[in-house]
């Protein structure tokens, strides 16, 4: 029995859609690449943006043919969107066997048991819940890289920005103690993953018990950089307001912590921060990356942006560009504002034309393409570290992807002399003498 996920998102969905596989994986299904071959697809959906949702909504019309053709297949609609739009997806597309909210994942083995019934073999759950705080290490990384993997800490969000709809979808923060993920962590480290994402809508507010103190995230870094089989550790997303002087300090000190910042900025405009309700202002930022900046020289960051949210002037924009350029991050991924029924925000005027939306992304990419050529091309002539997750393909601490020509076995640590870039990966060769 085969079995094709396909994910839309962030990291989180992504890992989701590990933990989504498992129960299936349970009754024997193996993963193929293929969705035309597969017994089962899973579709993991996102709806943080209008289009991610629509591109889901489309795939699933799609899969009517796929599924026509063998009523014994199984199809399964999951994340964020159906979680927002389950019974609307029921009914639309009927030929769905299952929905299942973003908000359930934990009861989700369950569900699937339930509506598989006695379809396939007999369910050997592997899922991990955080209720029973059991979790499977079967599988960890069939899915990506056997070498990197993600540690989900923390589910939900207990913040409100204005514009977004993931609290809504994903429901109050959810932490996972401190023993598990250590255990998950070291387990997966003795299958062999050499870099684990710690991964969390705002990953840095994580904190839990250890017996009776309270431990915060930088302590979980700082514990996590023990392990010395792990040679890198990232995570992913963290909120700007968590990132104080503990954290940085945890990541200067702690040597398998990458020297990468993801960031998320939102607006160069304290007035529209204010109303996205981000708790932190442009100075904040820079003031945090300064920090940063002095204590882990080499660290590189990362950002979110989005461009035309309600009532964005000339002024508003020109102070995100500002912000940008101060702020030099390596890479950035960039939105055009797009409105989420139930949010703060979609009952403010939607007011800025979709046309001038448009031209503000292509003046915010110029900037932000042109801050990560730079990036990239300082690294001509470097050597650089790589972890080989891929057979010549893998990333730098830092966070760039590096490919290179006659690579060794996967998995390892190798030097590679930088000699160009194309399509924003950097190119290189082996360097012998490392
Ligand atoms: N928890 C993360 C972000 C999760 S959503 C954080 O706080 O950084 C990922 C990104 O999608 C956000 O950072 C934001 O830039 C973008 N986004 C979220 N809602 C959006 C909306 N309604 N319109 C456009 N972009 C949005
Ligand atoms: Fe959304 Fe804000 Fe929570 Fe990030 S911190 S998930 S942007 S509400």
């Amino acid at each position: 029995m085969r079995l094709h996920v396909v994910t839309f998102g962030c990291q989180m969905s992504v890992a989701d859609g590990e933990e989504l596989a498992a129960p299936l994986q349970g009754r024997g299904f193996t993963a193929v690449a293929e969705p035309e071959t597969a017994d089962a697809i899973i579709l993991n959906t996102c709806t943080v943006r209008q289009h991610a949702e629509d591109k889901a909504l489309s795939l699933i019309g799609r899969l009517r043919g796929w599924k026509e053709k063998d009523p014994e297949r199984v199809l399964i609609v999951a994340g964020c969107a159906a979680e927002r739009l389950g019974p609307w997806i029921s009914k639309r597309f009927p030929y769905v066997d299952l929905v299942v909210g973003a908000k359930s994942i934990e009861d989700y083995p369950k569900i699937v048991e339930e509506a598989l019934g006695a379809r396939f073999d007999a369910l050997a759950e592997t899922g991990q819940t955080f209720k029973g705080e059991s979790r499977s290490v079967d599988h960890p990384t069939g899915w990506m890289s056997p070498f990197s993997a993600f540690v989900t800490i923390m589910r939900g969000c207990n913040y409100s920005c204005s514009y977004c709809i993931v609290p809504a979808v994903r429901g109050r923060e959810l932490y996972r103690s401190w023993e598990t993920i250590l255990a998950e962590v070291s387990a997966k480290t003795a299958l062999g993953v050499k870099e684990i994402t710690l991964l969390g809508q705002t990953v840095n507010s994580w904190h839990a018990l250890d017996g009776k103190r309270q431990v915060r995230f930088p302590e979980l870094l700082t514990r996590l950089g023990k392990i010395d089989s792990l040679e890198r550790l990232r995570f992913e997303s963290p909120h700007p307001h968590f990132v104080d002087d503990d954290l940085i300090q945890a990541m200067a000190t702690t040597k398998n912590v990458c020297e990468q910042l993801h960031l998320p900025i939102q607006s160069g405009s304290d007035r529209l921060l204010k109303i996205m309700r981000r708790n932190y202002d442009s100075e904040g930022i820079i003031e945090k990356t300064n920090r940063l900046r002095a204590a882990i020289p080499r660290v590189e960051v990362s950002t979110d942006i989005i461009v035309g949210f309600p009532s964005e002037t000339d002024d508003d924009f020109t102070r995100t560009l500002d912000l940008v350029r101060r702020l030099r991050p390596s890479w950035s991924y960039t939105f055009k504002y797009s409105p989420r029924e139930g949010t703060e925000s979609a009952g403010m005027e939607d007011d800025v034309p979709d046309e001038v939306k448009e031209e503000r992304l292509r003046r915010l990419n110029e900037l932000c393409d042109a801050l990560t050529e730079d990036a990239l091309s300082k690294r001509i002539g470097k050597v650089v570290e790589v972890l080989d997750e891929q057979g010549g393909f893998g990333r730098t601490r830092d966070g760039f992807k590096v490919a290179w020509r006659e690579p060794g076995p996967p998995g390892r640590t190798v030097k590679v002399r930088i000699t160009g870039t194309s399509k924003r990966v950097l190119k290189g060769e082996r360097d012998e003498r490392a």
